[in-house]
């Protein structure tokens, strides 16, 4: 069967042929992959030549945003069935620690995990995929055509309830018992900051209005860019990053009462990153998700920093990947994003290409562009 990937020694994206996977195990399901969505991890992986292949093979199969339909399933899987449509997780755990045998290996402790279609495990980009029970996860029929963006969503999920469980140290931030970060209106009177208005900046945004967060969305786009419609369209508000300093930034947003509870970062741009620190509010909370790539130094006043992170009770969270219980929640609100927000994560897909065009998903240059999904075999 046909898959697109990496092949060692080779830059670029390839074609080429692999076996049909077969299922060897009691656990094992056999998937027939529908959809793969795209993302930066992937351009990146493709542009920068970042191969991260598994001893002894010549490449890797590509994608780990993926949607698919139950083939067969093993003697020993209890909660699928053929024809139930599903999403596979990404990572899978080291073996060894103590997070990755209780089902978080997005919290691996040793670093010895793999990634399926990103580090030394073959991804979905092809037409069958086979995996254990227990990282495969059913969709809601009335979700199938949504549910390419379980895994995306997912790490959005994963940032804001680290927000949730870290500054439940606090017993609230108003004078609202009801709006803890515990509670299920947690959101209210809180404001949020999210920078980068890419696909996952959109769906932490979306989150962070579902939950009623007051949001503001920082970006260097212009005002009539498609992901600024997008924001505008979640009830958040535009910043427009191109002229303004960090600080101008952090006042634009902060509430009435001079608080920006919540900063989320989801650019990558590292100096931005670490240039907010210093305008982050009392008891408030940063979660970063975006990786740089490139070195950067520049000049801070560390003793300042750590002054302030400590006066002021300051949490600086790095937050990666996600896992099962992460896509379960990203299934239960992909259909409240979509119908609150009006076809919003319909409109996010700007791109579909067939897996046979895959050459055209990493060339395209388009200021439109916002998330390409490949077509490995269509929905009827
Ligand atoms: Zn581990
Ligand atoms: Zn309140």
């Amino acid at each position: 069967m046909l898959a697109v990937g990496m092949l060692r020694g080779k830059p670029g994206v390839h074609v080429f042929e692999i076996p049909k996977p077969e299922i060897k195990q009691a656990d094992e399901v056999l998937v027939r992959v529908k959809e793969v969505g795209v993302d930066g991890t992937d351009f990146n992986m493709v542009k920068h030549n970042l191969q991260d292949i598994a001893e002894g093979h010549s490449g890797i199969v590509m994608g780990h945003e993926m949607v698919g339909v139950v083939e067969a399933v093993g003697s020993g899987v209890k909660s699928l069935a053929p024809g139930d449509v599903v999403v596979m997780t990404v990572r899978r755990g080291c073996g060894i620690c103590q997070p990755c045998l209780h089902n978080q290996s997005d919290m691996c402790m040793t670093g010895l995990y793999t990634e399926r279609g990103i580090h030394k495990q073959d991804g979905f980009l092809t037409e069958f995929v086979v995996d254990e029970e227990q990282y495969i996860v059913k969709v809601p029929p009335r979700l199938t055509k949504l549910a390419v963006f379980a895994e995306p969503l997912s790490i959005a999920e994963k940032g804001i309830e680290q927000i949730r469980i870290i500054q439940s140290r606090l017993p609230w931030t108003c004078p609202h018992p009801e709006h803890t970060f515990a509670s299920k209106d947690w959101g209210h009177c809180k404001t949020a900051l999210v920078v980068g208005a890419g696909p996952l900046g959109l769906l932490a945004t979306a989150l962070l209005r579902l939950a009623e967060v007051h949001t503001y969305v920082s970006d260097i786009l212009p005002e009539d860019s498609p992901k600024v419609h997008l924001v505008k369209h979640m009830g958040a508000n535009y910043i427009d990053a191109r002229n303004k300093t960090p600080e101008e930034m952090v006042q634009l947003c902060c509430s009435p009462t001079g608080n920006l509870d919540i900063i989320f970062e989801a650019a990558g741009a590292a100096a931005t990153a670490v240039e907010l620190i210093p305008y982050m509010s009392r008891s408030s909370i940063y979660v970063m998700t975006g990786i740089p790539r490139e070195e950067l130094l520049i000049q801070v006043d560390a003793a300042q920093l750590v002054r302030q992170i400590v006066r002021y009770n300051q949490v600086v969270v790095g937050s990666v990947n996600s896992n099962r219980s992460h896509f379960e929640m990203a299934l239960r609100d992909i259909g409240d994003i979509d119908s609150s927000f009006d076809g919003m994560l319909g409109e996010m897909i700007t791109h579909r290409f067939r897996l046979k065009d895959y050459r055209q998903v990493f060339t395209l240059s388009d200021p439109k562009h916002i998330k390409t999904v490949i077509e490995v075999e269509p929905w009827n």
